[in-house]
């Protein structure tokens, strides 16, 4: 570690982190970095006494546990263990949006003191908590964890590739302005995808040399395939991908861009650091000292190594706490260990939602998560629907404007032809508008392959 890195690690990120509020960062990532080498039993033991305290405090501070658990005959002594865990309800964004100001409201926490936060997914719902500073500062340290495992240190150069800025005190005047110069960040702003923007993003990163390049998987997919179309490269050590699903091809096409550079997956959602990836690159590390994985598929925990959907309980949360919280996204978890040698467990896949995927005859799943990032990039589409009619016939409807090109149509095409792969036949029909459901949803996905294998299941409790 250089003395600059010491410098700001010891003095100035603890000193800035306080000043704005958060100090429980410093202790809290020095926390982290030491109990990721326990062995998964003390991991274990980690997350029960964690779990224990949890329960106790949302049974005695929240109407809604409080009065699930006494319908239940139980007590927080009956909660020893993340096994226990089987006895109280699973949740969603629906139940959590729904009395997340009442009922799911940790009392103990001064009004003042709470920070409201929102996030949407596909389907345009809305999950609305609480959280307040010490959560959100535990969450950064869980995602500079991630970051010190793909190479990081405080003081090296890293560059951010995304459509807004991340300013970790952007409620801090002076500090905001410091934050940056000091911690040598460079902001590309993503702003539309054109073959000259793309040249000057290359340019820049090269120019500026990063250690890590931070962005979601298909903005950073679409600036790698301009650059390997163009024979440019630019050796970055660790590019990491969040925020979208990021398939096996779109690895390899910034892999190569990048070379040696390797990309890290990392996964956070709702408020939660939830995974991230290290250098073995076999699966992501659960963030297991703050967040507690179960796999589950017909309500109930499924075995290592088997796919359901993952369902959280955050172990450092009460403002609103996520106790059994199914995130609706699918994946599996190993507790192996790992060649790394942190006993971290680590997820072993990770697709989108359930109802959001598409299956093709090569065996692979499509997210819409991936589609939403595709279309992201181009202005000129207001909106569109992906059908699947079969499994190898997909059909992509588009509410564009009147900037929307053949030049447009053409990178669409051929970008969605780079993912779907050879074998899918795809159709671009133009539309005026998408129908909403008669719910007055709208799908962004729908296929007509998957519709029966995933019933429309949501739990409520209370
Ligand atoms: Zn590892």
């Amino acid at each position: 570690m250089s003395a600059y890195s010491r410098f700001l690690r010891n003095i100035v990120i603890p000193g800035g982190a306080k000043l704005a509020g958060y100090d429980a960062f410093t202790p809290y990532l020095r926390s982290l970095e030491s109990s990721q080498w326990l062995s998964p039993q003390q991991i274990r033991t980690l997350q029960n006494a964690k779990l224990q305290r949890l329960i106790r405090h949302v049974y005695e501070h929240t109407d809604f546990y409080r009065r699930v658990m006494d319908e239940r005959g139980l007590t927080p002594d009956d909660i020893r263990t993340t096994d226990d865990l089987v006895k109280l309800p699973i949740i969603d964004k629906k139940v959590i949006s729904r009395h997340y100001d009442a009922a799911l409201r940790d009392q103990s926490i001064p009004r003042e003191r709470l920070i409201h936060a929102s996030s949407s997914g596909s389907t345009g719902e809305i999950l609305q908590y609480w959280t307040t500073k010490e959560q959100k500062a535990k969450k950064w340290a869980g995602l500079y964890r991630f970051w010190e495992l793909a190479g990081y240190d405080f003081g090296k150069r890293y560059a951010t590739f995304t459509v807004s800025a991340n300013r970790g005190f952007s409620n801090h005047p002076i500090l905001s302005k410091l934050e940056w110069r000091m911690l040598r960040h460079l902001w590309l702003p993503m702003i539309e995808i054109t073959d000259e923007n793309l040249a000057e993003y290359a340019r820049r990163i090269a120019a500026f040399k990063p250690v890590i390049l931070r962005s979601y998987a298909s903005t950073v997919y679409f600036l790698a395939r301009y650059m390997n179309r163009n024979g440019l490269t630019t050796p970055v050590p660790a590019v990491i991908t969040t925020g979208e699903t990021l398939t096996p091809f779109m690895r390899e096409t910034v892999e190569k861009a990048f070379a040696p550079g390797r990309v890290f997956n990392e996964y956070g959602a709702d408020g939660m650091q939830i995974a991230g990836e290290c250098d073995a690159h076999a699966g992501m590390h659960i963030n297991a000292e703050t967040v507690f994985v179960e796999v589950i598929r017909d309500g109930k925990r499924v075995a290592d190594g088997e796919i359901g959907e993952l369902t959280l309980t955050n172990l450092e949360a009460t403002a609103t706490p996520f106790i059994r919280y199914n995130i609706h996204d699918v994946g599996a978890m190993t507790w192996e260990p790992c060649a790394c040698g942190r006993g971290l467990p680590r997820l072993s896949h990770l697709e989108g939602r359930l109802t959001d995927l598409f299956a093709t005859h090569d065996g692979r799943w499509l997210s819409v998560h991936h589609f939403t990032g595709f279309f992201g990039h181009f202005p000129q589409v207001e909106a569109f629907q992906v059908i699947q009619h079969d499994v190898d016939d997909v059909e992509v409807k588009l509410v564009t404007n009147a900037e929307f090109t053949h030049r447009h149509e053409q990178m669409v095409r051929e970008a969605l032809a780079d993912y779907l792969g050879e074998t899918i036949r795809l159709t671009l029909t133009y539309v005026d508008e998408i129908p909403t459901t008669p719910a007055g949803k709208r799908r962004f996905f729908i296929s007509e392959v998957m519709q029966s294998a995933a019933g429309d299941e949501t739990s409520e409790a209370a």
